[in-house]
């Protein structure tokens, strides 16, 4: 067994200051039992915690981190810009170029405003949507995560069509009337709920790829078909790319697709590790933005020049294209090896992948929607994700959870990975 005594006795002080000891509730383990460890520091593919072991990290800071941590480029622009002021209230030259570099690898979007999360961003998003389009409702998918802004927070109830429901206490019902809960993959569905709400739709939101329900990919033609009925309705088309942006290709999932969106929300890469988010898109709605329109929004540490010059560290980076090119080999190498390791133990598991973004989901069914990712086999998943925390590999503590290779993977770590699920996996027929 691992030692864990340092962590426990953290856990047990942050208990006592922070609500559930933790300022993310996912970072509580509560999906899997157990108790968090607490990091020490991070280096490449590597995080250790206060107790002195070394995980191999498939979590990567839950996406941000996919040139690896502590990336030798991201640090000295930090330490560079932090030299001159961590931060001024008023415009500085990082953001101008931060803008043209989003702009050249999104070319979707004709402007872009800078956040500090993909919380901010997505809000944002739905209010310009609105303010430009004069209309109030929005469209979104059961198991797509938009960070956690009041209307947002909602999944498909039984009037779906009509009312959604707020999937938090503390969200009057009234927020979340304008929000119509259709299921992901179902072009049907939003055709219907778009003639349900004629001239009311301001936009439809999603995950083009899905992160937050695991890894779901969209069918064959959904991206298009969303464009083409948004089009036809006279609704925003908004990617929250937040997760995929930068992840599954340099320009996110609309430059795998060739699907281009009206809108597009940004955050976790972004950032190179600091709190950032951006959203943009056509010039005409973000040009309905304050103070040029009528749609207010602001930010006091927005464009922070720390901020700025860590994420720009990253795009960078990714600019050329060869990151990509090796984060799908390790991608498809961790799909053979996990594959494999399932099938010598007789386990029935989906795995799931764009790129260096992945799922193994414990179940014998593919995963189109919420729905299907409900159906695996939870206990099974707490087994394995204690079975790869004990060897050393940190995978993400949830079965709805993402998992991210980094640049900084070697061959090797996806071999140890390969081989310590199948050990954990041999074991947990038993
Ligand atoms: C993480 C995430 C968000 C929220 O971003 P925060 O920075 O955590 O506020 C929004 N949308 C998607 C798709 C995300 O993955």
């Amino acid at each position: 067994m691992r030692s864990t005594e340092r962590s426990k006795e953290l856990f047990k002080a942050s208990l006592m200051h922070i609500p559930g000891g933790v300022n993310s509730p996912v970072r509580a383990f509560r999906a899997v039992g157990g108790e968090p460890f607490f990091v020490d520091r991070a280096h490449g593919s590597h995080i250790w915690d206060v107790d002195g072991n070394a995980y191999i990290d498939y979590v990567g800071t839950w996406g941000p981190a996919i040139l690896g941590h502590a990336h030798s480029g991201i640090i000295d622009a930090i330490k560079q810009a932090a030299d001159l002021g961590t931060s001024f209230g008023i415009p500085n030259p990082h953001e101008p170029r931060m803008a043209e570099l989003i702009k050249e690898l999104f070319p979707s979007i004709d402007k872009v405003r800078m956040c500090n999360s993909g919380t901010e961003a997505c809000m944002s998003a739905i209010r310009l949507a609105r303010g430009a389009t004069g209309r109030d409702k929005i469209i979104k998918f059961d198991g797509c995560y938009h960070g956690h802004t009041d209307s947002l927070l909602v999944k498909a109830g039984s009037g779906a069509l009509t009312f959604g429901h707020p999937d938090s206490a503390g969200v009057p019902k009234e927020f979340t009337q304008h929000t119509v809960v259709v299921p992901y993959n179902d072009t049907e569905a939003v055709a219907k709920a778009l003639e349900a709400n004629k001239e009311k739709v301001a936009g439809i939101i999603l995950e083009p790829i899905v992160g937050n329900a695991g890894l779901i990919l969209p069918r064959e033609g959904f991206l298009e078909k969303l464009r083409e009925l948004t089009r036809e309705h006279g609704a925003m088309l908004i990617f929250d790319e937040v997760m995929t942006g930068f992840r599954v290709a340099k320009g996110g999932a609309q430059e795998l697709y060739g699907v281009v969106p009206d809108l597009t929300c940004l955050g976790k890469i972004i950032g190179g590790g600091l709190p950032v988010g951006a959203f943009g898109g056509r010039a005409d709605i973000m040009d309905c933005l304050a103070p040029l329109g009528p749609v207010y929004q602001a930010g006091t540490l927005s464009g922070n020049p720390l901020a700025m010059a860590a994420g720009m560290a990253a795009l960078e980076a990714l600019k050329s294209g060869a990151v990509h090119q090796h984060l799908e080999k390790l991608g498809a190498r961790l799909e053979s090896g996990m594959c494999r390791a399932a099938s010598d133990a007789r386990l029935d598991v989906t795995f799931q992948r764009s790129g260096s973004m992945f799922c193994a989901y414990f179940g014998k069914h593919p995963v189109h929607h919420l729905g299907d990712a409900m159906r695996c086999d939870r206990d099974l998943f707490t087994r394995y994700f204690h079975g790869m925390l004990e060897q050393g590999i940190y995978v993400a503590p949830s079965q709805f959870e993402a998992g991210f290779i980094s640049a900084a993977h070697t061959d090797a770590d996806i071999d140890r990975t390969i081989q310590a699920a199948s050990k954990a996996m041999q074991t947990m027929h038993e």
